[in-house]
């Protein structure tokens, strides 16, 4: 297949979705219900990147640390996800297990900041002393003299949330997807894209695609993409590796998290750990290294553990973009270019909201959050001003 004749299409579809993780998943969806036709093109398969390693936790980890910008958007994912999951096992039959677990967070350095956060957002967190923390979680090691319990947080089980996100979107008639095809570049004329270029793994010809809008979900792969568009959007890889234990009981009911470290009961007695935060460009390789840090972290909060071995390893690309702070909306001077990334370490609680503030501004309706903080050309000093290094 080669020239306009490749286009695997009946008819050119009204958006091009670049990249099938969480969020291109979600603006299909979006677009769909809009009355949109979609056609979504992974270099993979769907949802085997970031979204599929991610531990599916619906917060950041340390979330006062965050500027407005990036709690914005996850308040309002947080008040949609227990809708979301609902819908799709109505739709689908999968249950992507939302949690509303709680999360207890163990001698948090920063805690008159967390509890003036939560007063001033309105967030439930309350502080705990040894006896409270020992009452609720019998498990955990002794010496923790205190936590912040923040019980309205939950966690959603990932890789079945995109499961059941596409297996959704392949009941749509006005639904294309293309696996194991990488979009290569785009033909610009007068501040419109024209077309896209892509390889199908295995094929040595180059297709040529067209839509009438084309929209960036691509993780941490978005910079080569904009690059050659000389647009500059500071998103880059960031690896994560995870494990993951088989329980013979219950250790924890709720989510911990120590020093950057944390916890996630799953309800099938799977427990998950996270995770490091590696600068490796885009090798993804599981390292001894990173195995240690991890089984170290989890054996110093819950003991048993010592006694187990981890039964998987694994590791994603987070799209790290300063102060997790995504860029979302229009790549101007371009008319029919959008982007949604950069979600970083958030990009699962994020996502729902991401989609939402882009289907609005797709469809210049008013937007339930302010855009500005996630312009794509926003310059990146007024970017850095208005997050906290901290997060890094
Ligand atoms: C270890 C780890 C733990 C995490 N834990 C959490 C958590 O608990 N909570 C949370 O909210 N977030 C978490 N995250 C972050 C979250 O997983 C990511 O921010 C989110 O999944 C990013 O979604 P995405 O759709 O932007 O990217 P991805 O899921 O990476 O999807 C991008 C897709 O684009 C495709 N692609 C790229 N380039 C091209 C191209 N040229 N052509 C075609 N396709 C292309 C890729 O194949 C990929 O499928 C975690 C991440 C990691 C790695």
């Amino acid at each position: 297949m080669n020239g306009e004749e490749g286009q695997n299409l009946k008819r050119v579809p009204d958006f091009l979705v670049v990249g099938g993780g969480i969020n291109g998943l979600l603006i299909s969806r979006n677009l769909l219900t809009l009355g949109a036709s979609v056609l979504l093109i992974d270099q993979s398969e769907v949802a085997r990147e970031a979204s599929w390693a991610g531990g599916g936790i619906v917060s950041p980890l340390y979330p006062w640390r965050y500027s407005p910008a990036v709690t914005a958007l996850a308040s309002w994912a947080q008040g949609y996800y227990p809708h979301l999951v609902l819908q799709l096992l109505a739709e689908t039959g999968i249950d992507a297990e939302f949690e509303q677990s709680g999360l207890l967070m163990l001698d948090a350095p920063d805690q008159s900041e967390a509890v003036s956060w939560a007063t001033s957002e309105g967030k439930a967190m309350e502080v705990w002393g040894t006896a409270q923390i020992c009452d609720a979680e019998r498990n955990l090691a002794s010496g923790f003299s205190d936590g912040l319990w923040m019980p309205h947080l939950g966690h959603v089980r990932n890789p079945r949330l995109c499961k059941a996100l596409l297996a959704s979107l392949e009941q749509s008639p006005s639904f294309s997807l293309l696996t194991h095809t990488r979009v290569t570049g785009f033909e610009e004329i007068d501040s419109r894209i024209v077309k896209a270029y892509a390889n199908t793994a295995g094929s040595a010809e180059e297709q040529v695609l067209r839509a009438g809008a084309f929209i960036l979900t691509a993780g941490a792969w978005t910079q080569q993409l904009l690059g050659p568009l000389n647009v500059e959007s500071g998103v880059a890889p960031v690896k994560g590796q995870m494990l993951q234990y088989r329980l013979p009981k219950p250790l924890i009911d709720s989510m911990v998290l120590y020093h950057g470290k944390y916890l996630i009961p799953r309800r099938d007695g799977h427990l998950l750990v996270g995770s490091t935060l590696e600068y490796t460009d885009f090798d993804k390789s599981n390292t001894e290294q990173g195995r240690k840090m991890l089984q170290n972290a989890a054996v110093g909060m819950l003991p048993d553990l010592s006694r187990l071995d981890p039964i998987r390893q694994w590791s994603g690309l987070r799209p790290g973009r300063e102060g997790g702070v995504p860029m979302i909306g229009l790549v101007e001077p371009r008319e029919n270019l959008f982007v949604n990334a950069g979600q970083f370490r958030n990009g699962l609680v994020l996502a729902p909201a991401s989609a939402h503030l882009l289907s609005e501004l797709i469809m210049g309706e008013q937007p339930s959050i302010d855009p500005k903080p996630y312009r794509p050309t926003l310059d990146p000093r007024e970017l850095m001003a208005s997050t906290r290094a901290s997060v890094f």
